[in-house]
Formats: C-alpha cells, sequence, structure tokens
C-alpha cells in the first residue's frame, strides 16, 4: 500500500466534503512513525497538520515547533514560492515523485533532500488534504557526485590514452571502444560496439583466445593475450591485451575491462636491439680481423723491402707504389682498430695544460717542417679534468693534424684553452682553406675525406672519444676563411664511461 493509499484509509470525512482527519493513532505510529523519512501531512492552505518522528531528526525541530504553521524549513524565503507552487500542483491532484531541492535544518545546515508529493483525496475523489515524504540526500547526492567525477576522470583517461581501452559482456562482445580504436586499429570506436562477430580477430587465434576468456570467466581472474587484430587497410596488427574481470557485489562478473596494447612498436624496438647487439658482434670480429690483416701485411711489406733493394731500376717505381699502397692498408687497418678495440679506458684527473703541451711537442715537428706556427694561449687557472689521457690526446693531434693540413706554409694556427664553472673549453683556430657547405656536412663521416692520402677516420674517431668523455665537438668553418674546433669538456669529478 503506496503511503498516499495508507494516509487515504486512515482518513474519513463527511459527506459534505468538510475534511475531518481523524487518524489513527496506532496505525500512524507503526507506519509512518517507524519511517526513516520526513513525513508530513498539510491541509490545503499550506498548513502542518501532522508529522512524523523521523521529521524531527532530519531537521532538528521538535514537531510542536512546526505542527500549525507552514513549512520553514526552506534555505530562505526565495524557496516559498517553488512550495507553494508544488502544492498548487498537488491541490489539483497531481502527484509529484522524487523533486529535489534544498531545506534548512534547525541549526542552518543546508541539505539535500528529495520529496514525493502526493494529494489526499476523499473517497468522493476531492482532494481534501496533502502528504510529503521527504528524504535527506546530501550523502546520497555528495557519493553520486564523486562518482560522477570519477568517471569522469575514468572517462578522460579512456578518452584520450593510446592504448586501446574497451569494455565487454560475458559473451565477449565489445560495450564500449575508446576513441584510440581509430589510430591503432583504423576504424571508429563504433564499429566495434556495433560488430557481433570476431571476424577482426585473427582466426589462428580466436580459439586460444575463447579458451582463456572462458578461464577468466570461470576463476575471476584476469588474463593476458597476444593475438592479431584486423586493421581496417587489411594488415594484421600484433596487439597485447590485459583483461580484468569487473566482480560486482554478489560475486558475479558484470562486465570485463580490457586494455590492449598495439606492439608493433615494441617488437620493432626489439628488433633495432637485436640489431645493435649484432653491430656490436661485428665491432668485436672487426678487431680481430683488422690484427688479421696487419700481421700478414708486415710481413709482405718485409719481403717487399727486401725485393725493392735487390731490384733493377726498372721495376722501382712500382715497388715504392706497392709499398705506399700497403702502407695506406696499414694506416687504414690501424685507425680502425682503434675505432673497434675493446679498450680499457682510465679515467685520471689529469692537467689539461700539460697534456697540451705534450701534443703540441709531438705535432711541432710536423707544424716546423710546413712553415706553420703554433700560438697557444692558455688561462691562468684551470681545472683538472677527469680523462683517459691517451685518448684524448689521440683526439686533439687529429684536430691539431687536421688544421695544419688545412693551413697555407706561413700560416698561424692558435690553441686555447679557457674554462668556466662546468666546461673547460679548447680551441683550435686554423686560417686554412676551410670547409664549402657540402664538406662541412658530411665531416665526421666514417671514410669521408678530401685529402687524397686522407683515411677519413680522424674526426670520427675524436668524435667518439670527446663524447666518451661527455664533452661535445662544436666546428665553424668559413671557405677560405679557417677553421675553428671547439672542444668542451666537463670539469666534473665524476664521469661514468661505458667500458668498451
Ligand atoms: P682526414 O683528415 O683523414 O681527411 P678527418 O676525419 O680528420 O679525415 O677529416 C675529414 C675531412 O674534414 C677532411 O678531409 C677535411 O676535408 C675536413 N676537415 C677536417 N678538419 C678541417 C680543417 N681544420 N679545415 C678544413 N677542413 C677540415
Ligand atoms: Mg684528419
Amino acid at each position: 500500500m503506496s503511503i498516499n493509499e495508507q494516509v487515504n484509509a486512515a482518513i474519513h470525512t463527511d459527506f459534505d466534503g468538510k475534511a475531518e482527519l481523524a487518524m489513527d493513532h496506532s496505525f500512524w505510529e507503526s507506519f509512518i512513525d517507524h519511517s526513516a523519512d520526513a513525513i508530513g501531512l498539510f491541509d490545503l492552505d499550506g498548513n502542518i497538520l501532522k508529522l512524523n518522528k523521523a521529521t524531527e531528526t532530519v531537521f532538528g525541530y521538535s514537531r510542536e515547533e512546526l505542527i500549525g504553521n507552514k513549512v520553514v524549513t526552506i534555505p530562505d524565503e526565495s524557496y516559498r514560492e517553488e512550495v507553494v507552487d508544488l502544492q498548487n500542483r498537488v491541490k489539483a491532484g497531481e502527484s509529484i515523485k522524487d523533486f529535489e531541492t534544498l531545506r534548512k535544518k534547525k541549526d542552518g545546515t543546508i541539505i539535500d533532500v528529495s520529496i514525493t508529493y502526493s494529494p489526499v483525496m476523499a473517497q468522493n475523489g476531492k482532494v481534501i488534504a496533502m502528504a510529503n515524504i521527504l528524504r535527506d540526500i546530501t550523502s546520497q547526492k555528495k557519493a553520486r557526485e564523486e562518482l560522477q567525477k570519477s568517471e569522469a576522470k575514468y572517462r578522460l583517461i579512456a578518452e584520450n590514452t593510446a592504448d586501446l581501452i574497451r569494455i565487454l559482456n560475458l559473451d565477449g562482445q565489445i560495450i564500449y571502444a575508446s576513441p584510440s580504436h581509430v589510430r591503432t586499429l583504423g576504424r571508429d570506436s563504433k564499429y566495434y560496439e556495433r560488430i557481433r562477430d570476431f571476424s577482426f580477430i585473427h582466426p589462428h587465434d580466436l580459439p586460444v583466445i575463447g579458451e582463456q576468456f572462458q578461464s577468466m570467466i570461470i576463476d575471476k581472474s584476469p588474463i593476458h593475450l597476444e593475438y592479431r587484430e584486423l586493421h581496417n587497410d587489411g594488415h594484421w596488427v600484433s596487439l597485447e591485451a590485459h583483461c580484468t574481470p569487473v566482480i560486482n557485489e554478489t560475486n558475479r562478473i558484470d562486465s570485463i575491462v580490457m586494455v590492449v596494447r598495439d606492439q608493433t612498436e615494441r617488437k620493432h624496438t626489439e628488433e633495432l636491439l637485436r640489431n645493435s647487439d649484432k653491430l656490436a658482434v661485428i665491432g668485436q670480429m672487426a678487431a680481430s680481423i683488422a690484427h688479421e690483416i696487419r700481421n700478414p701485411l708486415t710481413s709482405l711489406k718485409g719481403f717487399l723491402q727486401f725485393l725493392h733493394s735487390n731490384s733493377g731500376r726498372g721495376t722501382k717505381h712500382y715497388y715504392e707504389l706497392m709499398l705506399s699502397e700497403l702502407e695506406r692498408i696499414n694506416l687504414i687497418v690501424s685507425e680502425f682498430l682503434l675505432l673497434a678495440k675493446p679498450q680499457v679506458v682510465r679515467f685520471q684527473k689529469t692537467c689539461i695544460k700539460r697534456l697540451l703541451d705534450h701534443i703540441l711537442t709531438l705535432i711541432n715537428t710536423q707544424a716546423i717542417e710546413e712553415n706553420i706556427e703554433i700560438e697557444t694561449s692558455f688561462a691562468e687557472r684551470l681545472p683538472e679534468i677527469e680523462c683517459d689521457e691517451n685518448q684524448l690526446k689521440q683526439a686533439f693531434l687529429n684536430y691539431l693534424k687536421n688544421a695544419i693540413e688545412a693551413s697555407e706554409p706561413g700560416g698561424k694556427i692558435v690553441v686555447t684553452i679557457d674554462s668556466d664553472d662546468h666546461f673547460l673549453k679548447v680551441k683550435v683556430v686554423d686560417h686554412g682553406h676551410g670547409m664549402p657547405k657540402d664538406t662541412f656536412s658530411k665531416i665526421g663521416m666514417p671514410f669521408f675525406t678530401t685529402k687524397r692520402k686522407g683515411t677519413g677516420l680522424g674526426l670520427m674517431i675524436s668524435q667518439k672519444i670527446i663524447a666518451n668523455h661527455k664533452g661535445s665537438v662544436e666546428f665553424d668553418s668559413k671557405q677560405n676563411n679557417g677553421t675553428t674546433v671547439t672542444i668542451s669538456l666537463p670539469v666534473t669529478r665524476t664521469i661514468y664511461v661505458k667500458e668498451e
């Protein structure tokens, strides 16, 4: 029996239509006073006739304070109109269900309420009073808002992630598909929400997926799948998926959340990694091959020299050519060996001035031979750097040799060393022929050289050495104007270098 009917049944009316509300007290107690909702009975002028106990709990007023008055529990007078309007509708015979509005408790707290209004009718069908049932829905509403917020949050994630998110029913059909499907599979999410077969799954993978899906439903535990799905343009996309059953209060599976990820990229990276492994192996092999080449080269050179010294005049030229070609092979192999050979790198605190002085002594003979002056300008106080001396020497030698080779006789090269808090800067400035744009873009590439007897490995090796020292190299060059090489090396204490 609805409240309306209960109230109606409890009301006796006289025949001239005047309401005589004789309420059976025990009935009121048993049905209405035990309700957790506030229940009230109003006369047609909107005055409160009766209230149940719960009204006191909901609003904090005693019933005596309220009965006989109009509604006082509205937050402010602006709500009066709403109350009057609702009561007018009820007076006209309308029932109003779950009307949500605000009310104020005696202590001033504003609460969210849901009110159901019903007209109370006499047997002749005339409305003689109004009943209302009011429920405090503050916490319910808050929970609903929280839920909406968290739903919005999850939706935001689902709508924006690159992963494919799906919600499936127990038959494996997709109820929701995230927008990211277009990007990965070329098809709109609506396609997946509509499709009722599994034609988009690779036929070879389907039976296994089916089995795993069934076991997930039986065990109620997540599964991991690796399989293929059809892209809109006809190719198969490798996917990995994580399926988690969503279990409701009755311990049944409501739905399945599936997060699917495109594996193509990962597979590609794995392949790259495998390839770089291969490269490392090739590097190691190259080192031993270089050794193998150098040994016979040495004996070839020896015998050629021997034959050369015993040869007649006519063949001298050929021997010289052969020897110089052998020398070239030797040079290339040595430089290559330096590049590929596993080297024990020993980092030590080093004074850069001493290191450069040492190199300059070494290179000066060549410079003097070519009539080139090397000028130095070192800052007074320079921090020490941690480096592998031999490697760094090799790099600086390369830069200096290139500078000499680019300079005209009578030219000048300036070497400066400077530092700031973080970096030590070595500059090698020459006024030689410089580089045209075309050359500039290719320097450092293996075997790129513009010299008749060059190897095109010097800069590449030097670059690698400086990078091993966590440093950087910068070139500035203008054709016919000279080149400046700036080498920056960190002055930090610890340098982490991987052993090669
Ligand atoms: P290589 O010296 O054996 O040719 P490098 O790797 O040392 O090999 O140099 C590659 C090329 O870069 C050189 O052939 C040259 O064309 C250009 N290059 C390098 N340093 C300079 C420089 N200081 N001035 C002009 N060109 C340079
Ligand atoms: Mg060189």
